[in-house]
């Protein structure tokens, strides 16, 4: 275990590079949909993006989640350390569970709260979907979920290894199902009980806000299935939804720096929840 963390830079870093490389020859071999911008205008800011967000994470939390799961372990602090003589591999598999369960409640809060769907909505103004939007995210949320992450870490005391482990998962799962990829529809019949697949999370890039509001897994899809916020298939079909927000479409609103500003730009906070602008024309005629 100890030896895996002294890789932690090498396995993160050459699990997304191996990954990137993969999912970007597989979306030039066998695109799902067609793309309605070029891929330069969307991935200079995606880009763009990535790099802002590594580094303000490195300079606001340079421990982040494994510095709070080592620190757990050294105080024996968290309700996993209460439970006498629990087996490392559960303790690490129980982890996985609980902090893949937060990411998909905050992710649902993130929907559902004003000021929040402010700063999520970034991720969804995105007009195509393919591998980059995996990384996507604003900076502020970045920074809000790696808190979120840590308190999850030190109540539950997970143990750095899982902590790892479930973040590298996590990356690998959300490249595999932001990406533009064709899968044969049985493979992603069997897959879906096991891991989000591209088919299902696109649903959730949809602009009609109900099937905004679906599907908010990144890895595990049996949380939307359980509390009933699982949706099988766009009303418009894969190829012909419409991906996006409604008021974030023109490309200067993609821009890096609209991006960033992006949150604080539109007149009202409105939640994904409650925004009737999250609509398109058809729902309107
Ligand atoms: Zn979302
Ligand atoms: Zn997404």
């Amino acid at each position: 275990m100890e030896t895996l963390l002294s890789y932690e830079v090498w396995l993160r870093l050459s699990a997304f590079l191996g990954l990137l490389a993969l999912f970007l020859s597989w979306e030039g071999l066998a695109p799902k949909r067609k793309r309605e911008r070029t891929r330069r205008e969307r991935w200079v800011s995606n880009s763009g993006i990535i790099i802002i967000d590594s580094i303000a994470l490195r300079l606001v939390f340079p421990t982040a989640a494994i510095g709070a799961a080592l620190w757990a372990a050294e105080a024996q602090f968290g309700l996993f350390y209460l439970i006498p003589n629990l087996p490392v591999w559960l303790h690490v598999i129980a982890a996985i569970l609980v902090l893949d369960f937060a990411i998909w409640l905050q992710h649902l809060t993130f929907h559902h709260v004003p000021w929040l769907w402010r700063l999520h909505r970034m991720h969804h103004s995105d007009v195509d979907v393919d591998v980059t939007t995996a990384v996507r995210f604003h900076p502020l949320e970045m920074l809000l979920s790696m808190l979120i992450k840590m308190a999850v870490v030190v109540l539950f005391g997970a143990p750095a290894v899982a902590v790892l482990l479930f973040e590298v998962l996590l990356n690998g799962t959300s490249m595999f199902n932001h990406s533009n990829i064709r899968l044969p529809q049985k493979v992603d019949k069997v897959l879906r009980w096991f891991v989000v697949t591209p088919d299902m999370h696109r649903v959730h890039h949809s602009w009609h806000k109900e099937e905004t509001n679906s599907n908010f897994g990144f890895n595990l899809p049996w949380w939307d299935k359980l509390f009933n916020t699982y949706r099988g298939d766009p009303k418009d079909g894969h190829a012909g939804m419409v991906l996006g927000l409604h008021e974030f479409r023109e490309s200067t609103r993609n821009r890096l720096h609209a991006l960033l500003l992006q949150p604080f730009t539109s007149a009202n906070a409105r939640s994904a929840v409650t925004d009737k602008n999250n609509t398109n024309s058809k729902d309107k005629s």
